[in-house]
């Protein structure tokens, strides 16, 4: 998912929340939405699907206020419909707040419970943050202010969360304490912002500040933006997905000081270190394996070409929510420019191989397009492990890597060879683009999880 938030009086905050999330897009598209706040109330309007659909300039000039937030949804948790969309609002007693959140809680099941919420009555992990918030609010003489309610419940939450708020007018960021998602502050002239990506600050004149801290909470008001830490020092421990530098973020982005496009670019020449194999063309899988394929062509010498067209109207084939959907996306989203490839042995880079759907299709048309050989070069380990700290990459069961061997990889795939790049070598190429301490959650990639999970939860999705 992807976030978003805006302060900023006399601004039109609904239109720049709508290009925030216009930016943020590639975390999510299975729905849209935004909250505004004019002081008084707040206005709620999510529709499914893309933001371009979600929202129209009618709708967006009549929601004039100072405070607004967004979000853009990929379900991990929760099924992909209007009811989980988000943001997710509450009124309590006169305190109306809104919610948006990027990641997934391990303990949603527990702290249901604490809330005394019916299973049928749970829809996602964010409808469980919005119950346990809108009970402490509830509670007589408890809280005066949303800030106060979190400063109860978010200490209480494990897992991933990156998270936006409002109420009629404070805006407020949290950040879990291992940061497994990305949030960052901007500043406007006249306003601060809030976001998942620092491209969404770029595409609406914000001058990025900083990211927030893992386990930070910032408050932001008319003035100005106020941080704390909510959780027990203890808890603090960065960690990163790692897959936000190797796949998810977009290269335009900083994350922990660096550019996730030159860090791509070394993990690209680290894997053509690490596996040099000879041929005559080094190509890339659109539009994630590019950097990568530039980084292992320099590095190799071996000329770069493009070997593959993509439908630029086509989404990312994970995001559709079933396997049959992502099987038939390939098809749609990829095309061989034969001419470039008839001939020729190629080496092809991609970010990573999930479940191998994409990958194995892939080599197929390259094949049929008449390429010699196809070597296969991955920017990342051998996605073994189940994600539960938000990216939906399915059970273990559905992890191409999970039981094979490299090699019994390969003749799945159909390459001539496969290699992997080494986590050793990954989290160097990330060390090459910045300076300063950058600590990974690689889950996915070890079977070691940095927030435990639950045994109920890790039952049927570990096997
Ligand atoms: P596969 O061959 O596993 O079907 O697909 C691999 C491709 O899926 C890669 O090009 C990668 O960029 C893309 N991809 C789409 N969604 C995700 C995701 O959530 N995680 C990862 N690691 N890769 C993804
Ligand atoms: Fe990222 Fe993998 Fe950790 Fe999930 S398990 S947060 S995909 S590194
Ligand atoms: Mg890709």
């Amino acid at each position: 998912c992807g976030v978003f938030g805006v302060y900023a009086p006399g601004q039109p905050v609904a239109h720049l929340t709508y290009l925030g999330l216009f930016a943020l897009q590639h975390r999510g598209q299975e729905s849209a939405g935004m909250a505004v706040s004019d002081g008084e109330s707040i206005t709620v309007i999510k529709e499914m699907g893309l933001v371009a659909n979600a929202f129209d300039e009618r709708m967006l000039v009549a929601l004039s206020g100072h405070l607004a937030i967004g979000h853009v949804r990929y379900s991990t948790t929760g099924s992909s419909v209007w009811r989980n969309s988000q943001p997710s609002y509450r009124d309590v007693g006169g305190i109306g707040f809104a919610l948006g959140h990027n990641g997934n809680l391990v303990n949603t099941r527990q702290l249901a419970d604490e809330a005394g919420m019916l299973p049928g009555a749970v829809a996602s992990d964010t409808d469980v943050i919005a119950e346990l918030l809108s009970i402490e609010l509830g509670r007589e003489g408890a809280h005066a202010s949303l800030e106060s309610a979190l400063m109860e419940v978010v200490p209480r939450l494990e897992g991933a969360f990156s998270l936006t708020l409002q109420d009629a007018d404070h805006l407020i960021g949290v950040r879990d304490p291992n940061g497994f998602r990305p949030l960052c502050l901007g500043r406007l002239d006249n306003g601060w912002v809030l976001a998942s990506e620092s491209p969404a600050l770029d595409i609406i004149g914000a001058v990025f500040i900083r990211e927030l801290d893992p386990g930070e909470m910032v408050v932001i008001d008319a003035d100005g933006p106020r941080s704390s830490f909510p959780f027990a020092a203890e808890r603090t421990d960065p960690t990163l997905c790692i897959f936000e530098f190797v796949y998810f973020s977009r290269p335009d982005s900083r994350l922990y000081g660096r550019s996730v496009h030159q860090a791509r670019i070394h993990m690209g020449e680290q894997l053509a270190e690490q596996m040099p194999v000879d041929a005559d063309m080094v190509m890339g899988v659109p539009e994630s394996g590019l950097p990568a394929a530039e980084g292992y062509s320099r590095r190799s010498g071996i000329p770069y070409g493009q070997g593959l067209v993509k439908n630029r109207y086509i989404g990312r084939t994970f995001i559709a929510p079933s396997q049959e959907l992502r099987a038939q996306a390939v098809r749609m989203k990829l095309n061989p420019l034969r001419e470039n490839i008839e001939g020729k042995r190629v080496v092809v880079i991609d970010d990573s191989i999930v479940r191998g759907t994409t990958t194995r299709a892939m080599i197929k048309m390259l094949r049929e397009a008449g390429a010699t050989e196809v070597h296969m070069r991955v920017s990342s380990p051998p996605y073994r492990w189940p994600c539960f700290y938000g990216m939906d990459t399915g059970t273990r069961g559905e992890l191409l890597a999970a039981n094979l061997s490299v090699e019994e990889i390969r003749d799945f795939l159909g390459a001539d060879t496969l290699a992997y790049l080494s986590l050793d070598r990954l989290v160097s190429a990330i060390d090459q683009a910045g300076t300063g301490q950058a600590g990974f959650c690689d889950a996915c990639l070890t079977g070691s999880y940095p927030v435990e999970i639950p045994v109920s939860l890790g039952k049927g999705v570990l096997e």
